[in-house]
């Protein structure tokens, strides 16, 4: 997960990217930073939490200049402190730099060890830091090329802002896993960001995305320069259209929102289900939810009510903490649901846990059959591209049939959408990355190389 933005040649840089922040907190609430160029320098302010609590006038307006790039992290696993926040800030032989990282890069340990075996002392535990260190050890003469270098040594999934005093540049893998779209503000600034929805808020207005491979560059003067350094092999990730975006993003020139009715309506043609009800786990999977309904002809209720002011379930690493989350968060309106036959509608099937108390919360609250419909596939194989996905021993699907999942949760039937299914919902113009469902690692990484989460 993760976010980022890059503003480039606009008055107000930082609080652009705070609005870009603001509005893709979703993809991350463990930390937040923006680095801004003053031309002279590069200030930067970042801490433990979310956006709104993280920053305020006074540090907004030391943060002063026209480029600006931020970022809001997700860790998965390991270390929560703010050294492992990002902008990464460094100072090498041609001036200072920042970079904000979205992905994982799979070689990481192999080029961390290198870089420690040859003297380097790593401040985090983030593979971003990987990044600044090839930079500032290559030897050619500017950044520009300096990055490109870089580029070569590294390997797996990223989505990158790199900001100068002077310059911007953003990168994209030659995968294109993480999405990145590039827009302009109506001062004439640029701004890139994880998702299209950071420019509603901001009212820029969308340009294109960034291309897998591409590197863009921003000079003062001049129009955005780019560049394809890397050959194409276009794989978005499926999962921003199943469970990271928001709905009205547009990744890849697709709507997240209509993506997912698709793959309701889909499901409902798959596996359907004799129901009076349909009701969705709120918020990511109500618009497959609405799809499946619409498929099978049977009315869609907002059942199930979310309490907003707890984070993601996932956030909390531990399992204690994660159970107690879902009964904090999901709330039942008993009379729509008593004495009726439901079906209920998830996103994903990860582990487990959110299903299982769903279902008891669902019989608890009167129904009298609960039918689980799933709008993605078996999760099968752990990601290694940046999504916190985790251990295959942890992940449900890898270990057990439908069925058996099916009894363990205590539901009256459980289905999934097929890989086809997908596939069709998302369309045929591309490949997407589905390794969760298939493990075809095609960016390198296995399912038994370390977890994600350092981004
Ligand atoms: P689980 O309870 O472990 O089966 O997880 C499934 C729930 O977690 C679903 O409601 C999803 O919306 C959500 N989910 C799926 N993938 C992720 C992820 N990578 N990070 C956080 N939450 C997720």
């Amino acid at each position: 997960m993760c976010a980022i933005v890059g503003v480039y040649g606009s008055q107000n840089a930082s609080k652009t990217a705070y609005y870009a922040l603001f509005a893709m907190q979703h993809r991350g609430q463990e930390s937040s930073g923006i680095s801004s160029s003053n031309g002279e320098k590069l200030l930067i302010y970042k801490k433990l939490g979310m956006v709104a609590d993280i920053f305020g006038e006074a540090s907004l307006s030391k943060l002063e200049g026209s480029s600006a790039i931020g970022h809001n992290r997700y860790s998965t696993a390991g270390s929560e402190s703010v050294s492992d926040s990002q902008p990464l800030f460094a100072k090498y032989k041609l001036g200072e730099i920042s970079v904000a990282h979205n992905g994982n890069l799979v070689n990481k340990h192999e080029v961390r060890n290198n870089l420690i075996d040859r003297g380097a002392i790593f401040q985090t535990d983030m593979d971003t830091e990987n990044i600044i260190h090839l930079i500032a050890k290559s030897t050619e003469n500017t950044l520009s090329s300096r990055i490109k270098d870089m580029l070569t040594k590294i390997e797996g999934a990223y989505s990158l802002v790199i900001q100068s005093r002077a310059k911007m540049f953003v990168i994209r893998d030659r995968f294109g896993i993480r999405p990145l779209s590039l827009g302009q503000l109506k001062d004439g600034g640029w701004i890139v960001a994880s998702e299209t929805c950071a420019f509603e808020l901001v009212g820029a207005k969308f340009v294109r995305d960034v291309e897998p491979g591409e590197m863009i560059t921003f000079e003062e003067g001049k129009e955005p320069y780019s560049e394809q350094l890397m050959e194409p092999d276009y794989h978005p990730c499926a999962f921003e259209y199943i469970y990271f975006s928001r709905p009205d993003s547009i990744i890849d020139g697709k709507n997240v929102y209509e993506t997912r009715l698709r793959t309701g309506r889909k499901l409902a043609k798959e596996v359907p289900a004799d129901v009076d009800l349909v009701l969705a786990v709120p918020d990511s999977g109500v618009a497959a939810a609405k799809g499946y309904a619409d498929g099978l002809g049977v009315p869609f209720e907002m059942g199930i009510v979310r309490n907003h002011y707890v984070g993601r379930t996932f956030i909390e690493p531990t399992q204690e903490i994660r159970d107690l989350k879902v009964k904090l968060k999901l709330s039942p309106i008993k009379h729509l649901i008593q004495g009726k036959k439901i079906a209920i509608v998830d996103d994903s099937l990860v582990r487990g846990t959110t299903s299982k108390q769903i279902v008891r919360m669902l019989v608890d609250a009167g129904a009298t059959e609960v039918h689980m419909r799933i709008a993605a596939p078996e999760i099968k194989y752990p990601c290694r591209y940046g999504i916190d996905t985790p251990t295959q021993a942890e992940l449900i699907s890898a270990n057990m049939t439908p069925e058996e999942i099916s009894s363990k949760i205590g539901s009256t039937s459980l289905g999934f959408l097929s890989v086809e299914g997908l596939k069709e919902s998302l369309g045929s113009e591309r490949t997407y990355s589905m390794v969760s469902f298939d493990g075809d690692y095609f960016a390198g990484g296995n399912v038994d190389s370390s977890g994600c989460g350092s981004n």
